[in-house]
């Protein structure tokens, strides 16, 4: 059953619950809660981004750590090289802290277009790595020459012969030093999960073995064996279990020593790609193997036939970057309203004589105890079907029907309040029928752009209340105005949150592990753009808010998508007296995420 939230499952102990406050497990260990306090105090509402630097630098130094352990268990002779592939998030505020943290581990870049060889080219540590992969023109190409005679450690990983092609000319044409040459093959064996067709034979990268035979032919002719340096391969992300990368580097492991048989004498490396899994489930766990094994398992293999084929131990790379990224990232959802909140009793508006079934209701309401709490929560989801019965074939009126809907709200809160259901069975029975709804000020398009794609699970525990049983089923809506901008209650893995009065108190929720991936694969759609997001460092046994940049404008988006903002500016002035221009203008300098339902009348 869901405990805290699953905590324990996905949390690897990077927040704790305390005081019934969600608490960062570092440092002073401040709650969660009191950063987003601090952050909306400087005027930034709407939900939030928060980084939090150390967590990657744990990451980076647990993967360094596990692998050079590893390697003095098995004497093994090859090194252990890790590149971060700037796909899975290629935005400053992470990869700065990243490149600093990984310095001392000489810690490099994976690049997979232009843009990102530029920010490779730009900020890698000098002599980390720096690989190359997806596919590449000349002009590309030319762009790591210029990273190399710039200095850099470069691989080019060629997907086809094409490249190798260009590469050579590329070579012949300038007199700049030609970068590192690696393969990347083709394996018959696959990855496992949704992500498996990125390995297989019918996968949209690599060279098949003949290509590969080929390749060290091309290179070979033309004087170029010096430059060919590693093979790889990458069988997708978040492999679940380590079966299928097993295979795949046994066949990868052959490949690489049977080309070095061939006399290819500087390849000493060969790159695994990325795919260490992470846990994003809250129920149950979806990794079936831990770093070390992980570690253990490709050591071992590649010890293993090197020593069959009689050749050199080959140094390995790896380019995990969900597991480095993932946790650092927390996106923080205020709750603007709970759908229900609408059927207060102060609402409720009996008439001197009401239809049966209105009167029953009541009667409910007033009668029901811990002993018919049961029955009587049923009864009256039966009667308010009946209502709404009688409403269609016009036999009630609108303030019937209001006040039915208020009673059986009002009957079902609490049932479950009386019923202080211990263990979540009971209630789970009910979840149909008596699911609130939560309205959040975000936009799921925007920031969890795999759950709208691919139905990718995140863990979600609220910031607070953790002392107190939640007793709502809930599902959550966002605020685009698109269906699918919901996380439907799923009675499967059902979320419970608190019956809150946000009158009263504010209510934000937590998504964990959105570090990978979401932040440049969100949309805008509905015109909301990135979150404010913000660096939470820790000095001297103090928080520190470092870089907070705040959500885009209203007009930078319309700009953003090209369109002429002095033109907006110029129209909706007409028309217009000076003061309510000047309020638009202020309005247009905002960001398009909701201040409160009812922020102009707190105003
Ligand atoms: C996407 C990708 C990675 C990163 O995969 P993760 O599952 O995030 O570790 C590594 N290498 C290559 C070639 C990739 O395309």
């Amino acid at each position: 059953m869901l405990d805290n939230y699953g905590i324990d499952i996905w949390g690897d102990n990077n927040f704790l619950i305390e005081n019934g406050l969600a608490k960062v497990n570092y440092d002073c260990k401040p709650s969660l809660m009191s950063i987003v306090q601090e952050v909306r105090e400087q005027d930034f509402k709407g939900p939030l981004l928060l980084r939090f630097p150390h967590i990657t630098k744990k990451q980076i130094s647990t993967l360094y750590k596990t692998f050079s352990n590893t390697i003095q268990e098995y004497n093994y002779k090859g090194s252990f090289n890790a590149v971060f592939p700037l796909k899975v998030n290629q935005l400053p505020t992470f990869i700065q802290p990243l490149i600093k943290s990984g310095e001392k581990f000489n810690y490099g870049l994976e690049a997979g277009s232009k843009a990102e060889l530029i920010i490779a080219m730009t900020y890698n540590n000098m002599n980390a790595p720096i690989t190359v992969n997806g596919f590449k023109d000349k002009e590309m190409v030319h762009l790591a020459f210029i990273a190399r005679s710039k200095g850099h450690n470069i691989t080019l990983i060629i997907e086809g012969l094409n490249e190798l092609e260009t590469i050579i000319e590329v070579q012949k044409q300038t007199s700049l030093p030609c970068p590192n040459i690696g393969l990347r093959v083709r394996l018959h064996s696959g990855g496992s999960g949704i992500w498996a067709k990125s390995g297989g034979i019918n996968s949209k990268f690599g060279l098949t073995s003949t290509e590969i035979l080929e390749a060290y032919e091309l290179v070979e002719k033309n004087n170029m064996i010096e430059f060919l340096t590693m093979i790889h391969f990458h069988i997708g992300s978040d492999m679940n279990s380590i079966k299928p990368l097993k295979k795949a580097l046994r066949e990868a492991g052959h490949i690489y020593a049977e080309l070095k048989n061939l006399g290819a004498s500087n390849l000493n490396n060969i790159n695994i790609g990325g795919g260490l899994a992470v846990e994003y489930s809250a129920y149950e766990r979806s990794r079936f193997y831990s770093l070390r094994e992980f570690a253990s398992d490709v050591i071992f293999t590649l010890k293993d036939i090197a020593k069959q084929k009689g050749v050199e131990e080959p140094n390995i790379f790896t380019e995990s970057g969900r597991f480095i990224s993932a946790a650092s990232t927390v996106l923080v959802t205020p709750v603007l309203e709970l759908f229900s909140s609408e059927y207060e009793l102060e609402h409720l508006k009996l008439k001197e004589i009401n239809p049966p079934l209105i009167h029953e209701l009541n009667e409910l309401f007033k009668d029901i105890t811990k002993r018919t709490a049961h029955e009587y929560m049923h009864d009256s989801i039966d009667h308010m079907e009946s209502l709404l019965t009688l409403f269609d074939l016009g036999y009630i009126d609108l303030q019937d029907r209001s006040n039915a809907e208020i009673l059986t709200h009002q009957i079902i809160k609490k049932a479950i309040s009386l019923l202080e259901i211990d263990d979540f069975q009971e209630l789970r029975k009910l979840d149909e029928n008596i699911q609130e709804k939560y309205l959040l000020n975000f936009s799921i398009f925007q920031s969890l752009p795999d759950y709208w794609g691919i139905k990718q699970e995140f863990p979600i525990m609220p910031l607070t209340h953790l002392d107190k049983k939640p007793t709502r089923s809930a599902s959550l809506w966002d605020i685009t105005c698109d269906s699918d901008g919901e996380l439907p209650f799923n009675s499967e893995k059902p979320l419970y949150l608190h019956d809150v009065n946000l009158n009263k108190e504010d209510y934000f929720l937590g998504f964990f592990n959105v570090g990978a991936y979401q932040d440049t694969l969100g949309m805008k759609h509905n015109l909301f753009s990135h979150p404010t997001e913000v660096n939470v460092v820790f000095k001297d046994g103090d928080v520190v808010l470092e870089k907070i940049i705040e959500s885009q404008t209203i007009i930078d988006i319309l700009e953003d998508i090209d369109y002429d903002t002095q033109d907006i500016k110029e129209k909706l002035k007409e028309n217009l007296d000076d003061n309510t221009f000047d309020i638009l203008e202020k309005y247009l300098n905002e960001n398009s995420y909701l201040k409160t339902i009812w922020s102009y009348n707190d105003e």
